[in-house]
């Protein structure tokens, strides 16, 4: 075997439980790879069945993320996309289903010659595939196997990577296990037990980590750090601490103090591209933490019967491009999650929203506090407070602009109200098929569609402000030479300004009122052409007003740390501006 063959692959595990920052961990060591001058993909393994996240409940299984190529895909895919500042596809994230569909495609179109189709290889063959395709062309391929160390479901999946390094030469392939150190109350003590028995089950696929990361509520001491060390028997070096912190891109930074970045090269025998500059990031870390300026943000869903925690999740991105935006502005951006339903039935008074400095009406789905959310938009249409509409958000500063200012009476989105007699956001013809055959997952309009803007607009000059219409020229050329995706373009027009945002939605702006609200003052600033002659609305603003922007994208989807998303930190901006006249 040849020294230095790239790919490189790096197989992250998860011990004792779920949920104690694996995706960020991954996304932290693909950063710091990337840092040092290599070319980085990472891949999410979900051993579920279910074919993508698209069907899966967000409050129980956090947002659903989207990518350019119209993928819905676990949460963990957005860190990666944040962290490494790169564009991933659908094809970074593997689910058990999509393995098995296509083995049992393939069964069924007699590829496999009269064999006996089996877990082993034929399963392990298909993921060895899937991870080898993704992998083609980059230097390190971070794999990253969902649920924890133990669980049936990644038996194939732990076999498969050992195959691979069978077949590629152990030189190419290294572990990192994430555990968890528990320090029960009543004990006082920090806990190694649980990781012991993680590298235990983990060496039952003979599999021996090579670096160990330790997350725990406090760093961990030496006594605890000699344990594990003696017990995986690897080097103390590999063994690196990663206690609870507030700041997620704090993460790679500490693992830099720790000189991970330089350990992993070793373990392959490579060394350092470049020097790694960190300053940017230490910067916006330290502008996260300690802001010169905080603004208090309402957001407005339907949360109630949820709970605060895993609505959190379910809006992750925005809550992050808040974060983006807000770093860029030197601001610190305090989040209250408003339930739509307590506005709609009065519990939360309209003196109770002056405090906010701006309101964020998110992507949603379904009647349920509808009308709160419109009363919202209405307060702050009606008191020049900065207003962002996300996907939902849009379509009803669009049903509340046409009540209130078209004097359209009881306009709806026929989501809400079928039978409405002003229809201002419909079904186009093609998502009609669609709901008449029952044919729900993977069929919204999804993925990065191509949106002509309006010059002289705020979002025009906000796009361009931060830069944005240069950078998507680059993924508008991409899409050029796919095949696959690039219905996604639409009919371009020449010269007029071009940007790519993400969707996740069934219902559009019927442009058969487009003229009326216009005529109203609403700008409808940017579009999307399905044809030369048919246009979906994106984006809206209102003239005079402090900032009242919507649109029928995610702009949350491609807003990293190192490029906030221009609408959020367009956003960000107008409501501090307010907070400090
Ligand atoms: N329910 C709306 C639609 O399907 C909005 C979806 C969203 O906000 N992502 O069009």
């Amino acid at each position: 075997m040849k020294k230095n063959k790239f790919p490189k692959f790096i197989v992250v595990t998860g011990g004792v439980l779920s949920g104690v920052g694996k995706g960020i961990a991954t996304a932290s060591i693909g950063m710091i790879l990337k840092f040092y001058g290599y070319k980085v993909t990472t891949i999410k393994i979900d051993p579920y069945i279910n074919f993508d996240a698209g069907t899966l409940r967000p409050t129980e299984h956090g947002e659903v993320w989207v990518t350019d190529d119209g993928g819905e895909i676990d949460q963990d895919l957005g860190n990666y996309e944040r962290f490494l500042n790169q564009h991933f596809s659908r094809k970074n994230n593997i689910t058990t289903g999509q393995v098995y569909f296509k083995v049992i495609e393939d069964e069924r179109r007699g590829k496999f010659l009269g064999q006996t189709v089996q877990l082993i290889p034929h399963i392990s063959d298909e993921i060895k595939r899937r991870i080898k395709e993704i992998g083609n062309g980059y230097e390190f391929v971070l794999i990253e196997i969902g649920g924890t160390i133990g669980d049936y479901e990644n038996i194939p999946y732990l076999f498969a990577v050992k195959s691979l390094e069978r077949e590629i030469g152990e030189e190419n392939v290294k572990y990192v296990l994430i555990t968890y150190l528990p320090t029960p109350k009543h004990i006082g003590e920090m806990k190694t037990k649980p990781t012991q028995q993680a590298i235990k089950l983990l060496s039952e696929h003979g599999i021996f980590p090579n670096f160990i990361l330790c997350r725990a509520k406090e760093p961990l001491d030496s006594v605890r750090k000699k344990k594990i060390e003696i017990y995986a028997n690897i080097d103390s070096e590999h063994v690196i601490s990663a206690p609870d912190i507030d700041t997620l891109y704090r993460v790679p930074l500490n693992f830099e103090k720790d000189n991970l970045g330089k350990k992993i090269l070793k373990e392959f025998s490579l060394k350092k591209r470049k020097k790694p500059d960190w300053s940017f990031l230490e910067k916006t870390v330290n502008i996260i933490e300690n802001p010169k300026n905080l603004i208090n943000i309402a957001m407005v869903g339907k949360y109630i019967d949820i709970g605060e925690f895993s609505l959190k999740d379910s809006y992750i991105s925005v809550a992050q491009a808040l974060e983006h935006a807000g770093a860029k502005n030197n601001c610190g951006v305090k989040i209250d999650w408003i339930s739509a339903q307590d506005v709609e039935n009065g519990k939360i008074e309209k003196k109770e929203l002056k405090k906010y400095d701006g309101f964020i009406v998110p992507g949603g789905f379904g009647k349920d506090g509808v009308e709160g959310k419109i009363k919202v938009i209405k307060y702050a249409r009606e008191n020049n407070i900065p207003f962002l509409g996300l996907c939902l958000g849009l379509q009803l500063a669009i049903v509340e602009f046409a009540r209130n200012v078209c004097k359209l009476e009881n306009a709806n989105s026929v989501e809400i109200d079928p039978k409405t007699k002003y229809p201002v956001i419909h079904f186009i013809e093609s998502q009609k098929n669609v709901i008449r055959e029952s044919r729900y997952g993977g069929t919204m309009r999804l993925g990065a569609y191509v949106a002509h803007l309006l010059e002289g607009t705020l979002i025009y000059k906000l796009y361009k402000e931060c830069g944005r219409i240069e950078e998507d020229r680059y993924y508008i050329e991409m899409l050029k030479k796919d095949r696959d995706n690039i219905f996604r373009l639409g009919y371009i027009e020449k010269r007029k300004p071009l940007i790519l945002e993400r969707h996740r939605h069934r219902y559009e702006v019927n442009n058969e009122f487009v003229p009326i609200i216009e005529k109203k003052g609403m700008l409808f600033s940017g579009y999307h052409n399905i044809s030369k002659n048919e246009k979906l609305m994106e984006f809206i603003e209102l003239k005079g007003h402090r900032y009242f922007v919507a649109t029928q994208a995610h702009p949350e989807f491609k807003s990293t740390i190192f490029s906030p998303s221009p609408l959020f930190f367009g956003f960000v901006r107008a409501s501090l501006k307010l907070k400090l006249d």
